[in-house]
């Protein structure tokens, strides 16, 4: 029995089109097949030009975002490394606590959930000592706040820190530049604004970050050695795991349509649905948790009212309107919920469905939601 349709707008994953669908179910083939790496090198290609990098280290990594996360630290990080980490919600303390299982030294320069990290505070902690590594999240989907990555990079830089972001939530719905910001690691994930299902983590690695691999006292973590990785993903095309096929159909379909739209209409497509939605939000009487110009335009973070109960808010929109928000994590759990207009997912009618939903789950718990008045102002502008 197939499971039941559910609009996807939590935190991820988000709704896929039919075409990554019907992609995902193209014939199997075998990840050495002489049909399938011509698949895989485009993939690999359009992962660099969505990057914006010449990395010939750049792939469709097996495993969710978290896995993009370890194969960053167990290939950058050896035991005593001074690794600095900006951490602004759940992901960030996660990338510290990541680090801090591959041995490192590592220094959390911390912010208020929800409120917007200062880049200087970043840099002074890397200026302050030797640093091996800085890691910060771009778009931090446990708040929805976005961090400005210049200062960070340049600050980086110029203390000869490597430089890595996590743009799980980020790629695909901002433009992303990695060779001109100077980043040395990015690693994402393919189901928020990519738009295909979960299961692979796009990952780059620069020549600086490689040489680090090289001159490593210790070796990697099997699965995620970059070395090893290099052997299926670079020209020998040699067996280190089994690709998983599928995924990488489904990949290469989401890639497709990025690429048919344009980094720059999908940006304002996403700013565009981000800005309906806060409208009726306002209408509703909810208040976003973070400022627009600071806010991730992908996912919203939005504050319950006094006496709104998270659990049942959250159960009525699943089970009356077949609609799927998120929580809060962290120090946020019960105080927000969060909403996702991610890739496929990031359209008006959308964030129609959910102001009518939202507004419902405020009158199922006693509340008066002007819910026409809602569509009303989403509709404008
Ligand atoms: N980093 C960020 C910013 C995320 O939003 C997520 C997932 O929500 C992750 C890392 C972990 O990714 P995954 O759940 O795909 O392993």
């Amino acid at each position: 029995m197939p499971p039941p349709e559910v609009l996807l707008l939590g935190p991820g994953p988000s709704p896929t089109s039919v075409l990554v669908r019907a992609a995902q179910a193209w014939p199997l083939l075998g990840h050495l097949d002489a049909a399938f790496l011509p698949i895989l090198e485009r993939v690999q290609q359009r992962l660099r030009d969505l990057l914006g990098t010449t990395n010939a280290f750049t792939l469709p990594l097996a495993g969710t975002g978290t896995s993009g996360m370890e194969a960053v630290v167990g290939n950058l990080v050896e035991a005593g490394d001074r690794v600095v980490v900006g951490v602004h919600g759940v992901f960030g303390q996660r990338f510290a606590e990541a680090a801090r299982r591959r041995g490192g030294d590592v220094i959390e320069v911390l912010t208020e959930f929800g409120a917007v990290p200062d880049p200087a505070a970043i840099v002074q902690a890397v200026a302050a000592g030797p640093t091996r590594l800085c890691c910060v999240v771009h778009a931090e989907t446990s708040t929805g706040v976005l961090l400005d990555l210049e200062p960070v990079a340049a600050g980086a830089r110029a203390a000869g820190a490597l430089f890595a972001v996590d743009a799980v939530t980020s790629l695909g719905g901002l433009p992303w530049h990695a060779d001109a910001l100077g980043v040395d690691a990015v690693f994402s994930g393919t189901q928020k604004c990519l738009s295909a299902p979960p299961g692979l983590s796009p990952l780059t690695l620069s020549p600086a970050a490689l040489r680090r691999v090289a001159e490593r006292r210790t070796l990697p973590p099997f699965a995620v050695d970059a070395s090893l990785l290099t052997g299926y993903f670079g020209a020998d095309r040699a067996y280190h795991h089994t690709a998983p096929v599928s995924l990488i159909y489904a990949l290469s379909a989401a890639l497709d349509e990025v690429f048919a739209e344009g980094m720059l209409a999908r940006e304002q497509r996403h700013r565009a649905v981000a800005a309906s939605l806060r409208r009726g939000l306002d209408v509703l009487g909810l208040m976003p948790l973070v400022a627009v110009a600071d806010a991730t335009p992908m996912l919203t973070s939005v504050c319950y009212p006094e006496g709104i109960e998270d659990r049942a808010f959250r159960a009525h929109l699943r089970k009356v309107h077949a609609v799927e928000i998120g929580g809060g994590l962290g120090s946020l759990a019960g105080r927000v919920f969060r909403l996702g207009l991610m890739g496929h997912g990031a359209r008006p009618e959308n964030v129609l469905r959910a102001l009518a939903a939202i507004g419902d789950a405020l009158s199922a718990q006693g509340r008066t939601a002007d819910i026409g008045g809602a569509l009303a102002a989403a509709r404008e502008g």
